[in-house]
């Protein structure tokens, strides 16, 4: 696939990333870390039992977490300028999220991982559905939420998960401590990658890369840290040939990046948009 020729999640941005930034994830890491040890193979390929619990109290839980990540949203939403369009995510309100179901783990962010869903998607206006399910699946599991930061479907729509400072789960054999995981729609060992899916993945690794301070270089695919196939062969290929770090290198290079959470009757619109099958 030829590198990126469109950034419209990239816009010009007043940007209001630090908010939500390192302060936050640095007073909030104090959790016990997730032991490797504690995951065990199940019937389901993603199922692993629920995350030990921590011993010591930690700050994060569902309504504070909620609360600060709408804090972002709003500076970030309200300091755009006109016209300018940030890396837009669809907030769980909107995609229709069920609360969260358990207390997560604290963690700082050191590493970006790359996963898919390992399901084909062949129509996009399921997506949303699908992100909800996905949820209910994960909680199911006996975790607090579902597993990743950050969806992003076939249409290149993003889709919020747990907060960023929240350590994600899996059922494979590696500790997701440290790692932001991004996950896109689809089975990649059965499908090519969308364009848009494409474009709005470099600009999230980008976002995570700036936000995070992470080496585009350093951008790992699921199955560089844990036996799995994740995030599929024709997603790999592009962390294998560096074509994808170098287009996370490139936006970071020539844009400003800021999350724009779409929350509220805009992201209501947004959702019944993909439902509908306009994006
Ligand atoms: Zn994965």
């Amino acid at each position: 696939m030829a590198p990126i020729t469109r950034r419209r999640f990239l816009g010009s941005i007043l940007a209001a990333t630090a908010v939500g930034g390192a302060g936050l994830v640095a007073r909030l890491a104090t959790g016990q870390e997730q032991q490797p040890s504690a995951v065990v193979t199940t019937s389901s390929p993603t199922a692993a039992p629920p995350p030990p619990q921590p011993t010591t109290s930690t700050s994060i839980t569902g309504g504070t977490t909620t609360t600060e990540a709408t804090t972002t949203t709003t500076v970030g939403a309200t300091t755009t300028a006109p016209g300018s369009q940030g890396l837009q995510v669809i907030c769980r309100e909107a995609w229709g999220a069920l609360p969260i179901s358990g207390e997560f783990i604290a963690h700082a962010i050191e590493h970006i991982t790359i996963h898919h869903t390992a399901v084909v998607l062949d129509d996009n206006a399921a997506a949303p559905g699908r992100v909800r399910q996905h949820q209910s699946f994960h909680q199911s599991l006996g975790w607090p939420d579902l597993a990743y930061h950050f969806i992003i479907d076939s249409g290149g729509n993003i889709y919020e998960g747990r907060p960023t400072d929240a350590v994600g789960d899996t059922g494979t054999d590696y500790d997701p401590t440290g790692h932001l995981l991004i996950c896109c729609e689809g089975d990649f060992d059965r499908q090519e990658v969308p364009d848009d899916q494409y474009t709005s993945l470099v600009a999230m690794l980008a976002w995570g890369a700036a936000e995070f301070g992470i080496e585009p270089g350093e951008i790992r695919g699921h199955r560089d840290v844990a036996s799995t196939t994740c995030p599929g062969d024709n997603l790999y290929r592009f962390l294998e040939d560096g074509v994808l770090h170098r287009d996370v290198a490139s936006v970071l290079v020539d844009d400003d990046l800021a999350i724009e959470i779409v929350c509220g009757s805009a992201g209501a619109d947004r959702v019944e948009q993909i439902e509908a099958g306009g994006v």
